[in-house]
């Protein structure tokens, strides 16, 4: 149940707006929004300065191409499994349209992707990190994720260390909502801390990623017999450092010590060469923090999801 009432909406709107617009001008902006599921939470947002337009995510491709088309928009707000698709549809000359800015939404947004969105369409992307449970952070001019100090009272709890150091799941209170209140929430994320300051003047914490949930978090036995947390960065990292091939990639750990490892490589590329590289740089790393490696298993393809699953390249199974 999510309950909210209609000052609260309004406030909601109101704040997302100042926050993520570059500024009121003639003409207004149009906005195309990408979601699950409409919620009237977000029908607020219609008027003279503001035309916003939903696109269900089950929608097929071809239909949301035409559609942006025939309505470019000037921001483009989506999950960036989404994103990816209009980048590539984008670089294919099919989608001809010129966003001054992307905002990722609702998925791990991770530094890959944010690069080849940017390059896509010759924008910014920035990060609105949102749920039910409150408006955490957004991305502030000079692109830095700023936790909404004045909205939401963020505890960071602190997780065990992993092999980079260390990483947070975030308490939430809302400061604002009453009619649903939200106090001491524990979410499912892991965060970590970027700790400077920003040169945007804000004093707002800066959050250096996003990582997947805390349920995605891999295992693996070092040589006291002691489990040890790979967060997702770790273990993305050890899989794009292994070659420049690798356009996405999926990692299962379906039992503590070992990985499954799924690979879409570029067009034209050969397999065995890439997966071997992967299967190397996985045991390099592991065995470089002390820990034991039982089986890793490279299978050429992604496991095909659905289009309104999240996309979630960690999981842990089982
Ligand atoms: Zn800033």
């Amino acid at each position: 149940l999510f309950l909210v009432s209609p000052y609260e909406q309004a406030a909601w709107a109101g704040t997302i707006l100042a926050r993520t617009l570059p500024s009121l001008r003639r003409g207004g902006y149009r906005i195309a929004f990408f979601l699950r599921s409409s919620s009237n939470l977000y029908e607020s947002l219609d008027g003279r300065w503001l035309r916003l337009r939903y696109y269900d995510l089950m929608l097929p491709l071809a239909e949301m191409v035409a559609a942006l088309n025939a309505q470019p928009p000037d921001f483009l707000v989506g999950p960036p499994s989404l994103l990816g698709l209009l980048a590539d549809a984008c670089s294919a000359g099919k989608l001809r349209i010129r966003p001054e800015r992307l905002y990722s939404v609702a998925e791990v947004l991770e530094p890959q992707d944010r690069q080849r969105l940017a390059a896509a369409f010759a924008a910014p992307v920035h990060e609105i990190y949102q749920c039910t449970e409150g408006l955490l952070a957004i991305s502030c001019p000079q692109g830095s994720l700023h936790i909404q100090e004045d909205i939401v009272a963020l505890q960071l709890e602190p997780l065990t260390h992993g092999p980079d150091g260390p990483r947070f799941t975030p308490v939430v209170t809302d400061l604002w909502r009453t009619t649903q209140p939200i106090i001491r929430y524990r979410l499912n994320d892991v965060l970590t801390l970027d700790p400077r300051r920003c040169n945007c003047g804000s004093a707002f914490r800066i959050l250096a990623r996003i990582e997947g949930r805390c349920d995605d978090i891999c295992y693996f036995v070092d040589t006291d017999d002691t489990q040890r947390p790979f967060f997702a960065d770790t273990v993305r990292r050890m899989i794009l450092l292994a070659g420049s091939a690798i356009r996405d990639y999926q990692v299962f750990q379906d039992r503590t010590g070992s990985l499954r490892i799924h690979l879409e490589l570029e067009p034209g590329e050969p397999f065995a060469p890439t997966a071997q590289c992967v299967a190397a740089s996985v045991e390099n790393t592991v065995r470089g923090y002390g820990c034991r490696l039982q089986a890793v298993q490279v299978e050429p393809g992604l496991v095909p999801q659905l289009p309104h699953q999240k996309r979630r390249r960690v999981q842990r199974l089982g």
